[in-house]
């Protein structure tokens, strides 16, 4: 992964915009691109696009979009910048929050509008941090259904991915212009393409072992549930280039990853009344105020591992996700007609979970939080079957990154932003600040799919 003088770069076909990366960030970039005019290559190194984006659960949050205003839900871009702020305790960049805030609602409808991704609302919960429902998803709320969705897309536009391709060095002039991009296959060919931008898809470093135990050391030893390929490649790109990298501590995590199984849990049991027990069935953190910085509370739990409890009023909601399906299918879903039957089922002690669960429903029934912060006001008590799903706590990718502007452009350490070069989604500084607690629900697909189009938009005039 080095920068090479732009004098020796030798390519015999140039395109206006290269995009690294197929995931949500590479594919809208690139759709945006084109619909702007520019003729535009994209590089993938699988031979078959995932990216973190195929992994994952495929949710978006977006304001004042047409989804919500058919299920008559007030949101605003206003509303929707606060909660990511809130979240992220003011600590990361507000002009960025305010940008992606504006673009989500524009640019959820647009993918649905003008390139046919089926996005719906998802209804019966709130996610951490979100003030109103606002989170879409497509029908089976999996990312491989988005995934597919933004390759079909692509393919309409006529847009060249080229796959089983690894970008490894840009070539930059001393200005930090990069001229090209130089890429091998899998049979050891190297190939070398010309640009007048270039915009880096290409996530961030989840899948460098070394890169993710140093910058998060308190992670590491957690399992890494994102894109493998994500090797930090645009942060070594950027360094080399003189750019600005910021906030290399902070992570999306997740604390509710089914075990053995590896499939996300989703966090609407929870939000809506359900609680984590470790396995001596005592709670111990708010399960409510992330689920991001739920992983290391869960990890450093016995056995490195919890349990969900909840019931089958929780579980309404969201019976229709295809991870939860998976779940089920593969027998994770426990369920009993009693505490004591669950917690023999599941090897929990009994006296303890009934303890536990007896404080939760005095909780429930009116005193204000409990030692942690959490209320569960408002919220029935467990009703039978009683259900538990035992969980771990996981990486799902990182979100520090190169620093960009509002339109998307990479910046120098000094602050100016370098010619023709673009970042968005896991490749560019997240919306979370410093650390694990600032993620919010659905931040990462945010960031990839607004900075993303912007990225590709500027980057089409860039290249004229
Ligand atoms: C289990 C799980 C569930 C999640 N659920 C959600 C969710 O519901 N909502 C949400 O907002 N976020 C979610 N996330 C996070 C989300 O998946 C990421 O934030 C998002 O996919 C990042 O998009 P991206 O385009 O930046 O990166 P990716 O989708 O990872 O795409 C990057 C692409 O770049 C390619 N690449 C990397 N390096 C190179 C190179 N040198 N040359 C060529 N190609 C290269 C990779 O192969 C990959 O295809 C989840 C993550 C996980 C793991």
């Amino acid at each position: 992964m080095a920068v090479l003088p732009a004098e020796e770069a030798r390519f015999e076909y140039s395109v206006p915009v290269v995009v690294i990366g197929a995931g949500a960030c590479g594919l809208t970039a690139a759709l945006a691109a084109r619909e702007c005019g520019a003729e535009t290559l994209v590089l993938e190194r699988d031979a078959k696009p995932a990216g973190s984006t195929a992994l994952s659960t495929g949710l978006i949050p977006a304001a004042r979009t047409r989804f919500q205003r058919a299920l008559g839900i007030a949101d605003s871009p206003e509303l929707l910048a606060e909660d990511i702020w809130r979240k992220a305790k003011g600590e990361t960049d507000r002009a960025i929050v305010d940008a992606v805030a504006r673009a989500a609602g524009p640019t959820i409808e647009w993918l649905a509008d003008r390139h046919g991704v089926a996005f719906r609302l998802v209804e019966g919960f709130l996610y951490p941090g979100h003030s109103v429902l606002r989170m879409h998803g497509t029908p089976h709320r999996t990312g491989r259904e988005l995934e597919d969705a933004l390759l079909a897309a692509a393919g309409r536009l006529g847009i060249d991915i080229v796959t089983s391709a690894v970008a490894t060095d840009l070539y930059a002039s001393s200005d930090g212009r990069v001229a090209a991009v130089r890429f091998s296959r899998p049979d050891g060919a190297v190939e070398t393409v010309g640009c007048e931008a270039l915009v880096l898809g290409c996530c961030g470093f989840g899948g460098d072992k070394e890169m993710v135990r140093r910058h998060i050391p308190e992670i590491a030893d957690a399992e890494f549930w994102g894109h493998v390929g994500n090797k930090g490649d645009a942060i070594k790109w950027g360094r080399a280039l003189g750019a600005a990298i910021a906030d290399l501590g902070s992570y999306q995590g997740h604390g509710a990853v089914a075990t053995p199984y590896g499939n996300p849990v989703n966090w609407g049991l929870l939000t809506n009344g359900g609680y984590q027990v470790n396995l001596l069935g005592q709670r111990f953190s708010n399960e409510v105020r992330g689920y991001s910085e739920q992983a290391v509370e869960v990890i450093a739990q016995p056995g490195r591992v919890a349990w969900n409890i909840f019931d089958e009023l929780r579980e309404q909601p969201i019976l229709g996700f295809t991870d939860y399906q998976q779940i089920q299918a593969l027998g994770g879903v426990k369920k009993a007609p009693t505490l004591r039957a669950l917690a023999a089922l599941v090897g929990l002690p009994s006296d303890a979970l009934e303890q536990t669960n007896a404080a939760v429903d005095a909780l429930r029934a009116g005193a204000p939080e409990d030692r942690w912060g959490r209320s569960f006001r408002d919220s029935p008590p467990l009703a039978p079957p009683f259900c538990a799903i035992k969980v771990t706590g996981a990486l799902f990718h990182t979100q520090g990154g190169l620093v960009i502007d509002p339109t998307a452009r990479v910046l120098r350490v000094e602050g100016a932003p370098l010619p023709n070069l673009f970042a968005g989604g896991g490749a560019a500084r997240g919306l979370s600040g410093p650390s694990n607690w600032g993620y919010f629900s659905g931040g990462g697909l945010l960031s990839a799919t607004t900075l993303g189009r912007i990225a590709g938009e500027n980057a089409a005039r860039c290249a004229q």
